[in-house]
């Protein structure tokens, strides 16, 4: 990978990050440095709300008040923008806190594409809030290129979102083509990359404008906090707009949360390395099971955004698939109600293994299919798994 680095560079400054190393080694020190005031090899965590001005009236820390921005998170965005390849990064309270405010960050009138089938909270807050705010909202299939360009209007839209792999079917967005179509009608390009994270896909190197993650999954990895982020490729106007949003509205996390999400990232890539290589083995076993309908993993050659996804993501295809059922709803959720090792929760990303009867959650408008279970693979013996699924869809 491309990283900012001059390789072997000794650190005369401690306090700066470590230069020339893998992303992995960056990711495990959470830039390697080091308190300059304490020597601590973790970063305090800073509590206070406000900050003193100066004699002067200035404030030459740069900290104001903690609504808008809080020491503790400089090194969780500093991470985040090195193993993104960004130029800034931003935390939020939660993954729909930094959505929402990109959007929030656009004018009444834009309009904004975002796919058909997605994260449903964020679907539903484009198809309410948004809408009645004042942004003009279309819905297309965002695995479809010539859809995408039939949609965007050359002017009027403002921003392109897509999801990959999408939930709760995988789909796979091509970033490349599609950061071309969006730029090309003057729009900004925005992945929601929670499900590939930065060890499978870049998608600012692929064109993207902006990454959002919800931080709540991989990115913390141990199902203890809610926490979300947003990386820019660029520091411009519009990201300080984003900035605004933020420190306006006060969607930012308590300084442990930042802290926790600091130490959940020291191993994502473990974590993701070994849910990606259960995922596909998991995908493969199930894939010819006699009361499996469908097994939607992008991790399969017969899945539509298999050849993308083996193009755009490195390492693996992600934690994440889903089954469908054969039987219907009550086939679907009977399975569910017979595993012991995995977990009946929603959410995903966690150390430990997540089956959800998706439907259930996302209610009666929801263009999931009814007998879809969704499986967050965690990082357990993936033989373990496989044992309590295949016993589970025994009956
Ligand atoms: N994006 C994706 C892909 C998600 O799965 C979720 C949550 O499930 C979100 C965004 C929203 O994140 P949060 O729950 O942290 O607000």
């Amino acid at each position: 990978m491309d990283f900012d680095c001059e390789a072997g560079m000794p650190k005369d400054d401690e306090s700066e990050p470590l230069r020339g190393v893998s992303p992995e080694t960056l990711a495990a020190q959470a830039l390697g440095r080091i308190d300059p005031e304490t020597r601590a090899v973790v970063p305090p965590i800073h509590v206070s709300t406000t900050y003193q001005r100066d004699a002067d009236n200035g404030y030459s820390s740069g900290n104001i008040y903690s609504r808008a921005d809080n020491p503790t998170y400089d090194q969780p965005e500093a991470l985040l923008t090195a193993l993104e390849g960004g130029a800034d990064a931003l935390v939020f309270s939660s993954g729909m806190a930094a959505a929402t405010a990109l959007f929030q960050a656009l004018e009444p009138g834009d309009h904004v594409i975002a796919p058909k089938v997605m994260y449903w909270s964020l679907r539903k807050w484009l198809g309410g809030m948004a809408t009645r705010w004042g942004l003009d909202v279309d819905l297309v299939d965002m695995s479809d290129m010539d859809a995408l360009a039939n949609a965007v209007r050359r002017g009027e839209t403002k921003l392109v979102w897509a999801e990959t792999p999408a939930n709760p079917l995988w789909t796979i967005t091509d970033i490349e083509a599609a950061a071309e179509i969006a730029n090309g009608a003057g729009a900004r390009l925005a992945v929601d990359s929670t499900v590939a994270t930065p060890v499978l896909t870049r998608p600012l190197s692929l064109g993207a404008d902006i990454v959002m993650h919800s931080a709540t999954k991989y990115l913390n990895g141990h199902s203890d906090v809610i926490a979300g982020a947003l990386v820019a490729a660029r520091d411009d106007d519009f990201w300080q707009r984003v900035r605004a949003v933020r420190a306006e509205v006060g969607g930012v996390p308590g300084p442990f949360e930042a802290a926790q999400l600091l130490r959940g990232m020291r191993t994502l890539y473990l974590r993701v390395e070994r849910s990606c290589a259960s995922a596909q083995m998991i995908a493969e076993r199930l894939a010819g099971h006699k009361a499996a309908a469908e097994v939607l993993y992008p991790g399969l050659a017969g899945h539509p955004g298999h050849d993308i996804a083996k193009r755009q993501m490195q390492g693996g295809f992600g934690g994440m698939l889903s089954i469908r059922v054969k039987g219907g709803v009550d086939a679907a959720i009977g399975t569910a109600a017979r595993v012991r090792i995995w977990k009946r929760a929603t959410s995903l990303g966690g150390v430990e293994s997540f089956i959800e009867h998706r439907a259930s959650i996302e209610g009666t408008d929801s263009p999931v299919p009814g007998n879809l279970l969704r499986l967050s693979v965690g990082i357990e013996d993936p033989d373990d798994l496989i044992a309590d699924l295949e016993q589970a869809l025994a009956g």
